[in-house]
């Protein structure tokens, strides 16, 4: 299958020069699922037998990138708002998650993916239970995921951990490599050492990133400085956790030297800016890490703490927060920002050829509405895109090549049949539940 895409205001993404390039007038050319040419028009070559796409108005840029989500926690939106974070957690969201049947799993995935993909985004990664239905979810959607199913150990038996590699060793690579996954130890505090060397010594033999909750709360610091003598970071270092790629979410609670270890180490934070506002968490350092070259990848964090799956949102209060808390309206640029958003994540995903618009890339992208009032006039365009653009600007969404999203309509989700299942299944667990 080919396309050419035509007419766009065209950036291949943000890489860590100082501003957003942006080419006008550009092509984008994609055969099957790979970007063959991404440029400007008076230099594309011929591409005949292709599907044309018209991008009059609109900017051509990478999918988003959602580096840390629940998806089927969208069946859990606007619950238990405003409650403390422990109310929260054991009297709201614990006893709605036993609820949970595998149908009803599935029909929260694909829930999830609609607003993901409506608002452009185009890769996730994931951790929750189930996996196994996310997964085949995933595959009949067709986004690009990386999965892991959430580990915990409480008394050494490491039961769940057969079942996390058992999935691992299923769906790694699967659907054309649109699915892959990791090993998911939810947190140090949710697990044992025995648990994390296991996981450390598994994944370093599979070859594939751990996916885990670092330093979310001063709870959480608090916590493993008693139980095991010092921060969560050199803990993990200590396991063997930080010897493959790791995608660490929140990081809240970072000093210095767990930045600077994450930096030697390459991992990637995965901040969630909204669910740490909105848990009272407080706000990450992201600023610090930047200026240690740590890399620092955007999230939404479940539907439950945030309360959606737009990640232009986060994408927005990223930069914003960090010159609110640092009094300094020079940190963290609109390239930054984009780039936390797209490649960072992509990479920490595992994909070399993802997260930007280039010749060989896999062909995830977006087309953006510019002609709107609130992105008139365009005199600074890096800025528009980061600080004025709204998901619903979004009007097309390919992922591996594939239309999955255009102007309301969706390739692969039957949107009002979808919207109705979703109601009556998340209103059903809460009949259950008040029936307990
Ligand atoms: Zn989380």
């Amino acid at each position: 299958m080919r396309t050419r895409i035509t007419n766009v205001l065209l950036t291949p993404g943000a890489t860590g020069e100082p501003h957003i390039p942006l080419i006008p007038d550009a092509e984008v050319h994609i055969s099957d699922n790979r970007i063959v040419y991404a440029g400007p028009a008076g230099t594309a070559p011929v591409f005949e037998n292709a599907d044309a796409i018209g991008g009059e108005g609109c900017l051509c840029m990478p999918g988003l990138v959602n580096l840390h989500t629940h998806t089927p926690m969208v069946f859990l939106r606007g619950v238990g708002a405003d409650l403390a974070l422990d109310d929260w957690l054991h009297k709201a969201i614990f006893p709605l998650e036993k609820q949970w049947t595998e149908e009803l799993i599935r029909c929260a995935t694909d829930l999830g993916c609609m607003e993901m993909l409506r608002f452009g985004t185009t890769a996730f990664n994931d951790m929750y239970f189930y996996t196994n239905a996310i997964a085949e979810t995933v595959r009949d959607n067709g986004m690009r995921a990386l999965l892991g199913h959430g580990i915990v150990d409480f008394d050494e038996s490491c039961a769940d951990m057969a079942e996390g590699v058992a999935m691992a060793e299923k769906w790694n690579h699967a659907c054309d490599d649109r699915i892959r996954f990791s090993l998911a130890p939810h947190s140090e505090g949710a697990t044992t050492p025995a648990l994390l060397r296991k996981v450390a010594q598994t994944a370093k033999a599979m070859g594939i990133p751990i996916h885990t909750h670092v330093s979310e709360t001063d709870f959480d610091l608090q916590g493993c400085l008693k139980r095991r003598g010092m921060t969560p970071p050199a803990y993990l270092e200590a396991m063997g956790v930080l010897d493959s790629p790791v995608i660490a979410a929140h990081c809240v609670w970072f000093n210095d030297e767990d930045i600077a270890l994450f930096q030697k180490h390459g991992a990637t934070v995965a901040h969630n800016p909204i669910s740490n506002l909105k848990l009272a968490s407080g706000v990450a350092p992201v600023t610090r890490m930047l200026a240690a070259g740590c890399r620092v990848a955007l999230g939404t964090d479940g539907v439950a703490s945030n309360n959606s799956l737009n990640l232009w949102e986060e994408l927005k209060l990223m930069p914003l927060l960090q010159k609110g808390v640092t009094l300094d309206p020079t940190v963290v640029s609109p390239a930054q920002a984009l780039a936390a958003a797209t490649v960072v994540g992509a990479r920490a995903m595992g994909y070399d050829d993802l997260g930007l618009l280039r010749e060989g890339y896999l062909a995830d992208l977006i087309l953006v509405d510019t002609r709107n009032a609130h992105m008139t006039p365009a005199l600074d365009v890096e800025a528009n895109l980061i600080y004025s653009a709204q998901g619903s600007d979004v009007r097309l969404t390919m992922v591996n090549g594939k239309v999955l999203y255009r102007d309301g309509r969706f390739a692969t989700l039957n949107r009002d049949e979808l919207l109705r299942r979703a109601e009556d299944g998340a209103q059903g667990m809460r009949r259950r539940l008040a029936q307990v």
